[in-house]
């Protein structure tokens, strides 16, 4: 029996596992299975105080920072949470095993929203891909497309312009307004960073006679752009799918916080108003932990 589980090994759940085992709470991670979420795939993490390098690092000096404190790891991911009457949850993961706690935090992220469009799906992993980090080496001196106009789409634009021969960013608006400013100076910078203002993709399909496995994107206007490769960055979803219908959620899988039942807390992206950055799901790592403590303090007097 733990005081506290925290699902989700991001930065929310990592920052809530720091706070929860260093205040003597018997505190597991139930990490997913892969450690660290998104910041993992991270390749410069620049904005987070105190700290440039990657994320995978910082992520990995986080988790050796709680286990430092005493809190444990547990690399898989639950498949169902039940209460029983006096609030103590059972966690039942996909290893086989249920774990139970007094108290647990919600810190389980989010994920790349998909592109429904016609190839899109087909083609993962066969030049449509989701992350520029993991995939972009293979698009060395190649041309390549970015889906989106927020951060993460002229983020990965960036990064792969350092390895690809072009990058053209296909975005529905007229001008990346919902990007910051750093950043859009930055692609403007760049030379082989083409922005195609106005479009959208209808259908990615094969170049039947190509050799190198190029794609045709084909606009909503008919236009077809030959590339080697796809980047889709359209936004996130929280991944809150292995909760019951009781919690509530907003349309991309948020959790408002009051709506949680008595010793359920939630931290991170999956947090509905939450502004998605790595120093924001610390902070709220911490005050999601601050509260479950202080809930099982008061539950056990
Ligand atoms: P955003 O929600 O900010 O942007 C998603 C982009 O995808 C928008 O430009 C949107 O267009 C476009 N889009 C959505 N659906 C479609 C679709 N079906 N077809 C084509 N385009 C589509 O998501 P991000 O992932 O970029 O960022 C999420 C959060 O994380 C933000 O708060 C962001 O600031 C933050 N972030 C911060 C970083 C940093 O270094 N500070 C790095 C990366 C992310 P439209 O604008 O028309 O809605």
């Amino acid at each position: 029996m733990y005081d506290i589980i925290i699902l989700g090994s991001g930065p929310a759940g990592l920052t809530a596992a720091i706070y929860c085992a260093r205040a003597n709470k018997k505190t597991l991670i139930i990490a997913g299975d892969t450690l660290g979420g998104q910041t993992s795939e991270i390749a410069n993490l620049e904005n987070f105080p105190g700290y440039m390098g990657s994320g995978m690092d910082w992520i990995q000096a986080t988790l050796k920072q709680a286990q430092h404190f005493g809190a444990e790891i547990a690399y898989t991911s639950a498949t169902d949470i039940k209460c029983d009457d006096n609030f103590k949850y059972t966690i039942t993961c996909d290893n086989g095993k249920t774990y139970d706690a007094n108290a647990i935090i919600l810190a389980t992220g989010a994920r790349a929203r998909r592109l429904e469009i016609q190839g899109a799906k087909e083609l993962v992993g066969q030049g449509v891909s989701y992350c520029a980090t993991c995939d972009g080496f293979f698009y060395s001196g190649k041309k390549v497309l970015v889906i989106g106009g927020g951060n993460s789409a002229l983020n990965d634009a960036l990064y792969l312009s350092d390895l690809a021969h072009e990058v053209q960013i296909i975005y529905r608006k007229p001008s990346f307004t919902r990007a910051e400013a750093i950043v859009r100076d930055r692609v403007a910078e760049r030379k082989n960073i083409k922005p195609v203002f106005n479009t959208e993709l209808q259908s990615i399909r094969k170049k039947e006679d190509s050799e190198t496995g190029e794609l045709i994107a084909t606009t909503t206007n008919g236009d077809e752009i030959v590339c080697d490769g796809i980047f889709v960055a359209i936004g996130h979803e929280a991944n809150t799918d292995y909760l019951d219908e009781s919690i509530k959620r907003d349309d991309v899988g948020r959790i408002a916080s009051e709506s949680l039942p008595s010793g359920m807390f939630v931290a991170g992206d999956e947090k509905s108003g939450i502004k998605m950055q790595v120093a924001t799901a610390v902070g709220s790592g911490c005050s999601a932990a601050m509260d479950a403590i202080n809930y099982v303090n008061t539950k056990e007097n």
